[in-house]
């Protein structure tokens, strides 16, 4: 995932280091097995991993937002059970994907149903991340929705867009031609390069566009929600400059660096946030939408743990190599 990359190379937001605790093994998007009984649930079975650590993996009696099914906002991920973290992945205690074995809690596994690959099961989390974040969006129907990024994020969400929205228009700014490509053929009605996706979105929805001294041109008009999906901050200043006024911008990706507030306070835009996902509700829509979207290729790399390097140079390369996701396969040598 695009965090696992951010915190490899030291781009993750240090907001972030109270909540982690050291050593910790990476990898929350996992399929596995389980070797014991997890409640219900017996050994042997094929599961999927809801990586949030939230008041039921911590043997805590739910917070207020856990109460109300709210998981991903958990005020209690530094305390319980478990050493801090807000994930698997970036806790001491648990382990995490990228090993042999991991420690997980009933409330965070889900069967997988046995006509989905592996390929397919490790894509439920990042798909139940896009769920949520197109279901934090205000959209009615005729909405003109910008994607701005067509990374496994930008990609999933236009998934979930298509799937569960009534939004008409979607525009997806994509980088490299691979992520073109895909954004057509999941259901973008239009697809762009960075640098004309201003003048495209201008044409689509009779914007003003106008370039400022400095940065990126900005839009008087422009779409009604924008879903920033790079976490970079030339796609944060061109989602905000890029919707209408009153509108909204759902910031899907992780944010690792700052951007430019002006068009949030004069066009009284919604900054909104969506992390992970809540629960089994997005995870149940997320395996059930795996099996019938054609995400057949979004694994475009699995390797052994021991190719742990060439597995993160495929990572780090992977849009212009038209890779979207890379896997280990920890039972492979
Ligand atoms: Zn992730
Ligand atoms: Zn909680």
């Amino acid at each position: 995932c695009g965090s696992d990359l951010a915190t490899l190379s030291g781009q993750s937001s240090l907001y972030l280091s109270p909540l982690v605790s050291t050593p910790f093994v990476p990898g929350h998007e996992v399929v596995g097995e389980l070797l014991d009984d997890a409640g219900d649930v017996p050994a042997g079975t094929r599961v999927v991993l809801d990586p949030v650590l939230s008041c039921g993996p911590r043997g805590l009696s739910p917070c207020p937002q856990c109460a109300a099914g709210e998981t991903s906002r958990c005020d209690h991920i530094t305390v319980g059970d478990l050493a801090p973290g807000l994930q698997t992945g970036y806790c001491a205690d648990t382990g995490g994907g990228w090993a042999h074995t991991m420690l997980a809690h009933r409330d965070q596994v889900q069967p997988v149903p046995a006509a989905l690959s592996d390929e397919q099961a490790v894509l439920a989390e990042p798909l139940a991340c896009a769920i949520h974040a197109a279901r934090r969006a205000r959209l009615g129907g005729g909405d003109h929705v910008l994607v701005v990024g067509a990374g496994t994020v930008g990609l999933l969400v236009l998934v979930a867009l298509r799937a569960l929205t009534a939004a008409t228009k979607i525009t997806v700014v994509a980088k490299h031609p691979r992520q073109r490509d895909l954004a057509s053929e999941l259901g973008a009605t239009t697809v762009v390069s960075p640098d004309r996706a201003a003048s495209a979105l201008r044409r689509a929805t009779r914007a003003f566009m106008l370039r400022p001294e400095r940065g990126q041109p900005l839009l008087l008009g422009g779409a009604d929600v924008a879903f920033e999906c790079t976490g970079a901050r030339p796609g944060l200043d061109m989602a905000t400059r890029s919707v209408a006024a009153g509108g909204q911008v759902v910031l899907a990706g992780m944010p690792t660096a700052g951007a430019d507030l002006a068009p949030v306070w004069l066009r009284e835009l919604e900054l909104t946030g969506a992390y992970a996902s809540t629960g089994a509700d997005d995870f149940a829509t997320a395996l059930e939408l795996v099996s019938t979207a054609d995400l057949g290729g979004f694994v475009g790399g699995i390797y052994p743990l021991a190719r742990w390097r060439q597995a993160l140079d495929h990572a780090f390369g992977a849009g212009s190599l038209g890779t979207l996701k890379v896997a280990f396969d920890p039972q492979r040598e």
